[in-house]
């Protein structure tokens, strides 16, 4: 049996009877789409994935980059699928057509990109990052810097990236010393080094546009003080064409643990004096622009270790089912008896239950994020539009966050399926271990994530973000509390929902007492167990459609959903529970560790 990279008919589930994204045909922004022309896109992807981008994903990790001379070259093998990617305009699916795009659903480019992502995220790092970088253009630049860039850089000719870190300013971006003085021409000099630069120098595309976080010269101190400036690899003149090289140089190459395709760079910056950039928005808002390409990129992160926890159930999934050890259980007995696949352990289906679980409650989530995106854009008023942007925001360090943990979780836990073979290089689960480790650290780490929900989305704007969120939990609840089969499983989940809200509410009380470092304390804790509830939420949404087609002919793939939302609402909701319970608010141990003590 050939091994599958991801579950369509799940994806379909999500799209088509959880979010039932055909209904946005209906609306203006989509008419000119049907349902042939959404499912053509995903199979489209499927294809491109399956038969060009997964064979690379092994490869490029055996391989890896290599950096010579300040010149960086990817492994070969991804030459052939970038240029697929970039030909096929698959970085731009959401943008407008007169920037190379598709103009399609959030939703819809979702489930293409998981396909992509899935089959070698590494690879899509170079698209994503491209795509991110001409967002903030598109959001904030001049008609010609729109011009100069736009087209280029959605469509990932032209590779992108994000320059926020140096040596001495990682967490803490306010303290960057990189810096800039504008020149007689009305372009700017940029001096300084960075460091961990994804993609930062590559030799896939003739270019690569730098957004570069630096202060201006005699600006504030901290994040207020922080602009942020295009910096072309190679100078783009106003007609388009290309330049002299910029003062850009590449000075190393990460060796890292996993993420071997994608080079992690060190940058000088103006080293010879003569490193230019474009301003882009207004002076020191660099934080406030970079931060919507910062949004965009740990949904991508979050949906990276989706991808790697995906691909590592499915190896298995497959490899369980063929896999002969031990007697089943019944005829332990019987030495007589042969073996079974290990598919058949009780202990191998909880672990495979498990990840199900994960996978499908993280897929619906990261969907349900661009479903909230679509739903904004289509919004019927300015009060629909804020109740879907509020969602996004609260949601967004969830998904970057707990994903990310429970993602690597799952990989590790694939790894366990496998046994010893698990832990060797002959099959591939190992490298999702170690590719997927990253996204709890990179793009703002989970500790950072997790203040980011606690001080600014959870206590934000009066609690609103979190009320809102709650009433639609609640609304699942209350569709399955009216379901016998689930009625059991909602009175859990909205036991677990009611302490999850007192619990946020005095977590942020804390936050504007003397308790103030007992409540960032919990800040982690709090947030994993949202996750937890979130999980059960989608997960109990999906079973209240799948039990009205338990009589179907597809009665197994739905009688699925129901025990993956049994399996996470019995099993994982009491711990999240005692998670909530143990979230000490006040007077936390952690908090009053004097550094002494350690
Ligand atoms: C493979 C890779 C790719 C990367 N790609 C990029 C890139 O493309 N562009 C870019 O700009 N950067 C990139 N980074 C850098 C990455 O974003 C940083 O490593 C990350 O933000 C953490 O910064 P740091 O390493 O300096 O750790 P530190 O900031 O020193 O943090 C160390 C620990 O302390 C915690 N901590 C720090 N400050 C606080 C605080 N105030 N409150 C609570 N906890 C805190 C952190 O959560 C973390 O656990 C990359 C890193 C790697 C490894």
């Amino acid at each position: 049996m050939a091994l599958k990279l991801t579950d369509q008919r799940d994806i379909d589930f999500v799209l088509y009877e959880q979010f039932q994204v055909d209904a946005f045909l209906t609306s203006d922004k989509y008419k000119a789409f049907n349902k042939k022309m959404f499912d053509m896109v995903v199979k489209e992807a499927k294809n491109l994935a399956v038969k060009e981008i997964f064979p690379t994903y092994t490869e490029c990790d055996k391989v890896g980059v290599s950096f010579e001379n300040g010149m960086v070259k990817v492994p070969e093998c991804l030459r052939k699928p970038h240029k697929l990617l970039v030909e096929g305009e698959w970085g731009a699916l959401t943008e407008s057509p007169d920037y190379g795009g598709q103009g399609l659903p959030f939703t819809i480019a979702q489930a293409a990109m998981e396909y992509l992502t899935g089959a070698n995220y590494i690879l899509t790092t170079y698209p994503i990052l491209s795509h991110g970088a001409g967002k903030m253009i598109d959001l904030f630049g001049t008609r010609e810097q729109k011009d100069l860039f736009l087209e280029k850089l959605y469509t990932g000719v032209w590779g992108g990236t994000m320059l926020l870190t140096e040596p001495g300013a990682g967490s803490d971006v306010g303290a960057l010393t990189t810096s800039a003085k504008k020149l007689d021409d009305g372009t700017w000099e940029i001096t300084g080094s960075k460091i961990f630069i994804t993609n930062g120098e590559q030799n896939l595309t003739d270019n690569i546009i730098h957004p570069v976080l630096a202060r201006i010269e005699g600006a504030p101190a901290g994040t207020k003080g922080i602009s942020l400036f295009i910096v072309p690899k190679i100078w783009v003149n106003a007609d388009g064409t290309l330049g002299e090289p910029n003062d850009v140089i590449c000075t190393g190459v990460e060796e890292k643990m996993g993420l071997h395709g994608s080079p992690t760079c060190s940058l000088s910056l103006g080293s010879k004096g003569k490193c230019r950039g474009f301003l882009l928005g207004s002076p020191n808002r660099g934080m406030e622009i970079m931060f919507h390409m910062m949004n965009e990129v740990r949904l991508e992160v979050g949906t990276q270790a989706f991808a790697s926890a995906n691909l590592a159930y499915m190896h298995a999934l497959d490899y369980a089912k063929q896999r002969l050890q031990g007697r089943s259980i019944e005829k332990l007995a019987d030495h007589g008896a042969g073996q079974v696949p290990i598919i058949r352990h009780p202990d191998v289906k909880r672990m495979l239950l498990k990840m199900k679980s994960y996978v499908e409650g993280m897929r619906s989530l990261i969907y349900y994020i661009a479903f909230c995106f679509d739903k904004k854009e289509m919004a019927a008023d300015k009060k629909e539009a804020m109740h879907y942007s509020n969602l996004v925001e609260i949601l967004t360090p969830v998904v970057k966050a707990y994903s990310s943990e429970k993602g690597f979780d799952v990989c590790v836990e694939a790894m366990q399926v496998f046994g010893g073979y698990g832990y060797t290089r002959e099959y591939p689960v190992e490298q999702t271990v170690r590719d997927c480790k990253i996204a709890s650290i990179y793009e703002g780490s989970n500790g950072i994530q997790a203040m980011d929900f606690l001080g600014r989305k959870v206590a934000g704007n009066k609690g609103l973000m979190l009320t809102e969120l709650i009433n639609e939990i609640k609304s699942t609840i209350r569709i399955a509390e009216s379901n016998e089969n689930l009625a059991q499983l909602a009175i859990t989940l909205e036991s677990a929902l009611i302490l999850f809200e007192t619990t946020c509410k005095n977590t942020s009380n804390a936050m504007f007492s003397k308790h103030m470092a007992s409540a960032f304390a919990c800040a982690h804790p709090l947030l994993e167990a949202s996750g937890d509830i979130i999980m059960a939420w989608m997960l109990l949404w999906r079973a209240t459609i799948a039990d009205k087609k338990l009589d179907t002919k597809e009665s197994a793939f739905y009688q699925g959903k129901i025990k993956a939302a049994q399996f996470f609402i019995m099993t994982i909701i009491p711990a999240a529970m005692g998670k909530l319970t143990a979230i000490t608010y006040e007077n936390n141990p952690a908090a009053s560790m004097e550094e002494h003590l350690f």
